[in-house]
Parts: structure tokens; sequence; C-alpha cells
């Protein structure tokens, strides 16, 4: 397992990351998610010991990632923000290179730069130049170094950010495949991206872990209250109200609103199964007709501004309303 002690990062004042302790255990793929700026870059760095803490801890398998850096280093593959790959290489070139780097022996060389090669499906563009491949290959290039080696865990950061959207759900199959041989730890400020490929999530704002879990803790833990979205064809406030009083709804768990057309919307918080069918009733006895009726479960990004809210971010919701793309404050 990966342990993070209580990490602190000072650039200056400013603390990047602040007294942060987690725990990866292996097998898993975990979604580091924030929103930019928010810490995620440099807990990576911290992680796999390009960066060293202002204060705490980092052990890889019980190896103290500073004073034990050889031992702890050779379980963690790690790709960069910005890959470090060299253009005028080609991936063959650059894969016998970290392959020396990382001390492999020759023997093993062959064997282990096919593997990766495979795993990661670059093998046809092995002797193109990196600088001349798509950004979705230079990834998968930037994968391939991080998997030589076969380490134990295999951090991300940002593996999907500037790719389209084939080169996304590419590169998040390949993710998901690495799953049976390792474990992975990747960043997003992509909500929907670590939703979908990850096993648990820790949310991280302003440099500090604000929750953590699987998906569905998140969403029970913060989103438990279905909220009921009734339409009635009526314009009368009164009688809605007075429909409501009936099922005994609190004013306080009801908002009301007139939509375009004239009918009065009514929004009923921590709304429970059964009211569906007791409205519907209700309803049918005043002759009132009912036109729409929905329960809502708070969608993702609901939860994650629940989240973060009270934080200093905007909330930029991308064409794709499944999307939502955290960016720094001002
Ligand atoms: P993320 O990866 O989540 O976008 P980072 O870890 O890159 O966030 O940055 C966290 C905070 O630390 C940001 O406020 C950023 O401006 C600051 N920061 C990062 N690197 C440096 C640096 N080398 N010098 C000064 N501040 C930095
Ligand atoms: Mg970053």
């Amino acid at each position: 397992m990966i342990e993070l002690q209580n990490i602190t990062k000072y650039y200056g004042k400013n603390a990047a990351v602040e007294n942060i302790s987690f725990i990866f255990e292996k097998g898993k793929i975990y979604g580091f998610l924030g929103p930019n700026g928010a810490g995620k870059s440099t807990t990576m760095n911290i992680m796999t010991g390009c960066l060293s803490a202002t204060n705490g801890s980092v052990l890889i398998d019980d190896n103290e990632i500073s004073s034990k850096p050889i031992k702890a280093k050779r379980l963690i593959g790690y790709l960069p923000e910005t890959p470090p790959l060299y253009p005028e290489m080609t991936p063959i070139e650059y894969l016998n290179f970290v392959a020396g780097a990382k001390g492999l022996t020759r023997s093993e060389r062959d064997k282990e730069i096919k593997y990766v090669m495979e795993s990661t499906g670059i093998e046809q563009m092995q002797n193109r130049l990196i600088g001349n491949l798509s950004k979705g290959y230079k990834q998968r290039v930037g994968i391939a170094q991080a998997l030589l080696g076969r380490p134990e865990y295999i951090i991300l950061d940002e593996p999907t950010v500037g790719l389209d959207p084939n080169q996304i759900i590419e590169i998040r199959e390949l993710i998901q495949s690495l799953k049976n041989e390792h474990t992975v730890i990747l960043s997003s400020h992509i909500l929907s991206e670590v939703s979908n490929i990850c096993d648990e999530l820790i949310v991280i704002s302003n440099g500090k872990i604000i929750a953590s879990g699987s998906m569905s803790d998140l969403s029970s833990k913060l989103g438990s209250g279905k909220k009921l979205c009734v339409t009635f064809k009526c314009d009368d406030y009164e009688s809605v109200n007075d429909m409501l009083g009936i099922l005994q709804i609190k004013p306080e768990c009801s908002v009301l609103y007139k939509s375009d057309s004239g009918c009065i919307c009514a929004e009923i918080s921590d709304a429970e199964e059964q009211m569906r069918e007791e409205l519907f009733f209700i309803a049918a006895d005043k002759k009132i007709p009912i036109i729409e009726m929905k329960m809502n479960t708070p969608s993702l990004e609901e939860i994650f501004i629940q989240l973060t809210s009270g934080q200093s971010q905007n909330f930029e919701h991308k064409e794709n309303n499944d999307d939502i793309d955290l960016q720094e404050g001002a």
C-alpha cells in the first residue's frame, strides 16, 4: 500500500497541500478529483519522490520515499502532467532508454518493452518519431514508460487531458485494463472521468482532502434526499399548496414556481416514494391534471458542487452535461 502521512507542501508562504493523509490499498483504481490548482500534481509529485514535502512522509510498501528512494521508486510508474517524452526519439528508442534508466537488464528489456507496447497498443507506431505522433499516442507512450519494469503502483496525472472524445475512451479502457496487474492512481478535474473509471475517489480542494470513498458512498453521504418534481396544469398557488398540505409537506420542504406555460411546478425535497401515488389521487380528486411527475436523485454534478461549495471555485459546465470542468478561482 501507499501511505501518505500528513503531507504538507509550502511554496513560499502559500500552502499548495496541507496535512494530507491517505492510504491507497493494492488492486484498486483511485481517482484524485479536484479543480485546477487544488494540489493534485503537487501531491502526486511528492508521492513519487519527484518533489520533497515541507512536512510529512510517504511510504511505498513501508519504504519511506526520501530515506529509501530506490526501493520505493522501483515500485512506482509515474506519468507526470507533462509527459517526459523526447520528440526526436521513436517510441522503441525511448522505451529502451527508459528501461536502461530503470535498471532493467539487457535480457529483460526486449520482453518488457514488447509487453508495454502491447499493453498500450503502440506497436504499429514504434518506429515513428514521438514528435509526429498524435496526442493520444504520445499519452500511450507516456503510459508505456510508466509500466516498464511492471511496478505495482501506476500513478497518472491527468492522463486524458487535451485528448479528443475517442482518445479519451481509448485511454480510459487502457487504464481499466491495467487494474488486473496494477494499483492505479489517476487525477482529473473532470468528475465523470473519475467516476467512470475509479473504484474510489479522493476529492481535493484548496490543498485538502474534503471527501473520499466510492461514488455511491459519496452520493449517499451527501445526496440521500430525493426530490419529487411535479407539474400541475393549474395556475393557482393556493390550490397546489392545499394539496401539499393534505400530504403534510412542510412549507420549507417545497418550492413552487410557474413554468413558461403558466403551470405550477412543485419541487418537494426529501420526498418519499409513496408520495407520488398519494399526490396523484389528491390531484385527481380536485380535478387538477398532473402533466409531469418525476423523482430526481442528485446528479454527480450536484454532489460535487455540494462537496466543494463554500470554496472559491467557478464551475463551468461543458457542452456534455455529464462533465463538469472545474476551473481555478480567480
Ligand atoms: P493541480 O494539479 O490540482 O492543478 P497543483 O498541485 O499544480 O494543482 O498546484 C497547487 C497550488 O500550488 C496552486 O495554487 C499552484 O499555483 C501552486 N503551485 C504549484 N507549483 C508551484 C510552484 N512551483 N511554485 C509556486 N506555486 C506553485
Ligand atoms: Mg495538475
